[in-house]
């Protein structure tokens, strides 16, 4: 028997970006992550709050595009999502590719989709510490299934 069969179920929060939704591109991407066998656990649209932003990017404060990022973060409503499964944060990442689209991997979601360092598509939580704070910031406990 294998040592490490034992599945680690995790649940990670995605944003589609504004820039995933002006191109109408919100169900390419939760299908991708569906396909790779990814749970969708809760959905929903909102427009997100220059504060919300402040706090969502606050390690990126110092960076001459922050001011830039939360205007266009704010700049129309994004789809929040809770994806769940096997080792899900690392699994989103991949899917995902690297920050800045022009070096992302064709067959990557940024790497297919994106355009930029900025217009990257989606955000996905980059630690199982961080999905907690994070789906706790974007969804109600009410919104979210036991
Ligand atoms: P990731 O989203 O891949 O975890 P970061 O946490 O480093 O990347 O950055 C957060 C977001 O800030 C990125 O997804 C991207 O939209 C934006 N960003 C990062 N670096 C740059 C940059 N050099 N220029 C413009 N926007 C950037």
């Amino acid at each position: 028997m294998r040592h490490n069969a034992r599945p680690q179920m995790e649940r990670t929060l995605i944003l589609c970006k504004p820039d995933c939704m002006e191109k109408n591109l919100a169900g390419e991407v939760l299908g991708r992550f569906q396909k790779a066998g990814l749970q969708l656990v809760a959905a929903k649209m909102l427009r997100l709050t220059p504060a919300l932003l402040d706090e969502h990017y606050a390690p990126l404060a110092d960076k001459p595009f922050f001011p830039e990022i939360v205007s266009f973060m704010s700049s129309r409503p994004v789809l929040a999502l809770i994806l769940e499964g096997d080792q899900a944060v690392t699994r989103v990442r991949d899917l995902l590719g690297p920050t800045d689209s022009r070096k992302a991997p064709p067959g990557s979601i940024r790497g297919d989709l994106g355009t930029s360092n900025m217009l990257n598509i989606a955000h996905a939580s980059d630690s199982v510490e961080n999905a907690a704070i994070e789906v706790k910031r974007f969804f109600r406990s009410d919104e979210i299934p036991a």
